[in-house]
């Protein structure tokens, strides 16, 4: 019976196990991680767990699953190397065989910035998040370098906490990568009226503090008094390990085809991988659920020699400043965006392309929610819809007002 070697204990990893037991296979799996804790999920990690006063548990399943399941658990100990000809991989000074290997080795922050005072943090794992968790709790004021996700939602725990919070961002409108500029700009304005203040087009050029942090000065000279500051201005694929091997990564992650297969018997899941899109072209897609479907893929590839490559929609949630953010389907390549069902703060961006819709982003809603899911889903033709037809359409004026 074939062994499988999965490296990466996180999300992907025991989702990887979990689909290739539930998909019938029998023999021997080995789960290799570098941290020494069982399996947790992250996204609490920069909402509820920083608010909570008890620290939740976010374990993926305890460890009588894992031997009730006859998983072989190394944890605490990182893959150092991976020869393909051997089938092995390098583990301190074992070498531990493998026929089939699932890479699941996610990704960790980026921090350009070098050595840095204390209370000067970035955002993935239990440990970062519980010293995070202290800091915050003792202090009172908040820099945040970076308006994406984790700056976001650590900026709305911090408010919750009571902090001054800056958020210092590059983009002229934070979240804008991800959702467009027609989006983006409504809820950076929800924040600015939460309390939070906005620094745009701005990065930070120096942290001061000899041992502690007490400030940031900005890029254009400007200065702000902080007792804590968190980088999250994005993440870097865990591939070095890979490096003797001849696995094909650049920055966009370990590349694959469309199930995930990077080489005969290597597959790569999760925030490490690059599967090509329908394009052809390697993308790395940074999300949950992203990485549960093709750990879905994988394991039927694995275990009935064939599967179904991903036909679900792309679906992000994001929890901040009272509200949940949903976004669904593609919002990169919209040639038109029509922002519906305002209600107070919240409301709905429809993203279309080719007179069809490709992409939703729904605050709050959960009723147009499911109907925006359907319209992604079936790729409906806008003329069809008549929430589009009556909707506010924007023109590149409009954003550009921050
Ligand atoms: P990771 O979670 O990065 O796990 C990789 C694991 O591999 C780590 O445990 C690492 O230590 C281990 N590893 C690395 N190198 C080695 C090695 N050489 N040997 C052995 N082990 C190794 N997504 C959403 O859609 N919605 C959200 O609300 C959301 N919130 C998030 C909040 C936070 C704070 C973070 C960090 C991410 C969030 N995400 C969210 C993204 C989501 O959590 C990730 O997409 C997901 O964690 C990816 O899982 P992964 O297993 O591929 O990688
Ligand atoms: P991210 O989503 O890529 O956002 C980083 C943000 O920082 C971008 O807006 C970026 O602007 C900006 N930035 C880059 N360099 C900067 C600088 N020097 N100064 C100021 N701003 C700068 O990355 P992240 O928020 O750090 O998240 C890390 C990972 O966790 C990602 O994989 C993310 O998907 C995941 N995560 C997801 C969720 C969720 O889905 N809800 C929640 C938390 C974390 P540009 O866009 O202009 O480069």
């Amino acid at each position: 019976m074939k062994r499988i070697v999965v490296v990466g204990a996180s999300l992907a990893g025991f989702k990887t196990v979990d689909a290739l037991r539930s998909n019938g296979f029998a023999g021997p799996i080995t789960l290799i991680g570098a941290e020494d804790l069982l399996p947790y999920d992250r996204p609490p990690l920069s909402k509820d767990f920083l608010l909570a006063d008890i620290v939740p548990d976010i374990d993926f399943a305890s460890s009588s699953w894992y031997r009730e399941n006859n998983v072989e658990l190394l944890l605490g100990t990182a893959a150092s190397g991976l020869d393909t000809n051997r089938k092995e991989v390098t583990v301190g000074a074992e070498r531990i065989p493998y026929d089939e290997l699932v890479i699941a080795t996610g990704a960790r922050p980026r921090n350009p910035f070098g050595e840095l005072p204390k209370n000067v943090f970035t955002l993935r794992t239990m440990d970062d998040a519980l010293e995070m968790r202290l800091a915050l709790r003792s202090s009172k004021s908040t820099v945040i370098i970076g308006g994406g996700f984790i700056g976001m939602e650590v900026a709305s725990a911090a408010l919750d906490l009571g902090h001054e919070v800056t958020v210092i961002e590059v983009a002229e409108v934070p979240l804008s990568r991800n959702l467009g500029p027609e989006t983006a700009i409504r809820i950076g304005d929800h924040i600015r009226e939460k309390g939070v203040k906005l620094a745009c087009g701005r990065s930070v050029s120096q942290f001061h503090g000899d041992e502690v942090l007490t400030g940031v000065t900005l890029d254009d000279g400007t200065h702000i008094d902080c007792e804590v500051a968190i980088i999250g201005i994005g993440a870097i694929p865990n591939t070095e390990w890979l490096a003797s091997s001849e696995l094909v990564a650049s920055p966009a992650g370990i590349h694959c085809d469309d199930s995930g297969k990077a080489a005969p018997g290597i597959w790569a899941v999760g925030d490490v991988s690059a599967w090509a899109d329908t394009d052809g072209v390697p993308r790395r897609h940074e999300h949950w659920t992203n990485a549960t479907l093709q750990t879905q893929v994988v394991a039927s590839s694995i275990v009935h020699g064939s599967a179904q490559p991903i036909e679900a929609i792309s679906y992000v949630w994001s929890d901040q400043f009272g509200r949940r953010i949903s976004i669904l389907g593609t919002t990169h390549e919209a040639d038109e965006v029509r922002i519906l069902n305002t209600v107070g703060a919240d409301f709905a961006s429809l993203y279309a392309q080719n007179g069809k819709i490709v992409g939703a982003c729904v605050v709050n809603q959960p009723r147009l929610y499911i109907q925006a899911r359907r319209w992604v889903s079936e790729g409906k033709p806008v003329a069809e819809i008549a929430e589009w037809n009556e909707a506010v359409g924007l023109t590149d004026d409009s954003a550009v007002r921050i």
